[in-house]
């Protein structure tokens, strides 16, 4: 076991130190669970991609202990350290200690962002501006989304791509940028209000519509209302819900996550549903974890803990409901990739095997390591593109070896990532959500029976 000092990244920086200040300083009890035992190494995609033990879980600890008890201050390389994490956690799944590391990394992200006299580097900041300006705001994301929308529809899209013209003229950061570009050749899913009401529905639930997802995957919401209310649920979206704020806590922004969640706790409680079903496993994670988020705000954490205890992911609650009815034929073979906020955040894998086996004519074909990151986290694949695309690349590998000609994943930024993962290497698999195909089965299938 190499475990680097503290003074390796001590090197002295411009300016003042950045230290960790505020109300979400990681807990010593939480990093003192940390028995060094590197059971976490294998399971790292940056570890496995350098070799280096500050690229590993065990490193990141160390230094964010280093930084806690005051024997380094947070340096550039250190912050490059925290920033090359993908926060997948694959790495708590791993450890034998229950080591809290997606709390830590958040609490130290957060504990760097609340530094006043704005000391933090400039891409951290400009990341934060994005995500509570563009991302939160459902109007300037929806402005900012035209461009895309235009370079799709215009044709200029498939020319780029078919006439191999980025591949030729364009540097390989910007290569990189246009091939995980989306295709926006779908209508957004702009709808609230009652979505879906069957007769004699056993449940009244409410889905979360989040911020990018129905703009870029509105199929995935359509296909979830339907199976939602072919399995006997009432289904609404209350007009007034907003960001989950996932991207915001994941980059420190632990403010701006908090007002998000106030906002969604009152907007969801005022719909009076048995359950709040979220289908992006990132932001079910963090709906989940908003007890957490307002632990310190009396006013709101009680509320917050019961709000958190109604969130349901989309596969966790079809799969325990009745759903294996008049299933048609989906031909096709398909793998699963583990969505890193559904396998380790939120600890659920078996729920979308079992949807999908249920499903006729279909063939799961496991790939090795399912649950080990694709690269995209949140806004990773943008700053930090070069490492993702490198875990990226092993993703496809191991994919390829599968010979299925349908990934499904269970995330939206999962979902864009593997599409450039498929483009890059030249494929033609389909990339889907897990309830997309139970939807195509049921259309397959016999009606809904009139009680359903
Ligand atoms: S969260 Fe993922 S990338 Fe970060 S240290 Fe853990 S396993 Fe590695
Ligand atoms: S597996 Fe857990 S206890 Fe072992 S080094 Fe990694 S974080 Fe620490």
């Amino acid at each position: 076991m190499t475990i680097p000092h503290a003074s390796d990244v001590h090197a002295p920086e411009s300016g003042a130190e950045l230290r960790f200040v505020g109300a979400d300083i990681p807990a010593l009890a939480d990093l003192a669970n940390c028995i060094h035992c590197g059971f976490c190494l294998p399971a790292c995609p940056t570890y496995i991609a350098t070799g280096q033990e500050l690229e590993s879980p065990r490193g990141r600890l160390h230094l964010i202990n280093s930084v806690v008890t005051g024997r380094t201050a947070v340096t550039d390389r250190l912050l490059g350290h925290l920033d090359l994490c993908l926060q997948c956690r694959a790495c708590e799944t791993a450890c034998p200690s229950a080591v809290p590391y997606g709390r830590i990394m958040e609490d130290a992200r957060a504990a760097i962002m609340a530094n006043p006299a704005r000391r933090q580097p400039r891409s951290w900041r400009l990341r934060s501006l994005v995500l509570r300006h563009v991302v939160a705001k459902p109007r300037v994301l929806r402005a900012a989304l035209l461009f895309g929308r235009m370079y799709t529809r215009t044709g200029l899209q498939s020319l780029v791509r078919g006439s191999g013209f980025a591949a030729r003229v364009l540097p390989a950061g910007l290569r990189r940028l246009e091939s995980s570009a989306p295709v926006l050749d779908r209508r957004p899913f702009r709808r609230s209000g009652t979505l879906a009401s069957p007769p004699s529905a056993s449940a009244r639930v409410a889905l979360l519509t989040g911020c990018v997802h129905g703009e870029l995957f509105p199929q995935m919401h359509e296909a979830t209302v339907r199976v939602l209310a072919r399995t006997g649920c009432e289904v609404v979206a209350p007009p007034a819900q907003v960001c989950c704020g996932a991207l915001h806590s994941h980059a420190g922004d632990a403010e701006a996550a908090r007002v998000l969640a106030r906002r969604n706790i009152v907007a969801f409680e005022d719909a009076a549903v048995d359950a709040v079903i979220v289908n992006a496993a990132g932001c079910g994670a963090a709906m989940k974890e908003y007890g957490r988020l307002l632990r310190n705000d009396p006013t709101w954490a009680e509320r917050a803990e019961r709000f958190a205890a109604s969130v349901r992911d989309a596969l966790e609650f079809v799969a325990s409901r009745d759903f294996a009815h008049g299933l048609g034929a989906v031909d096709g073979d398909v793998t699963i990739q583990d969505a890193c906020h559904l396998a380790h955040a939120q600890r659920i894998r078996e729920a979308p095997r079992t949807i999908l086996r249920a499903i006729p004519g279909l063939r799961l074909r496991e790939m090795e390591t399912p649950d080990r990151c694709c690269g995209s986290a949140g806004l990773y694949s943008a700053v930090q593109s070069e490492m993702s695309a490198t875990v990226l690349e092993a993703k496809m590998r191991d994919v390829a070896a599968t010979g299925a000609n349908v990934i499904c994943t269970a995330n939206p930024g999962c979902t864009l990532q593997l599409q450039a993962g498929v483009r890059r290497s030249g494929g033609d698999a389909a990339v889907r959500y897990v309830l997309e195909l139970l939807d195509d089965s049921y259309r397959a299938g016999t009606p809904a029976r009139a009680a359903d």
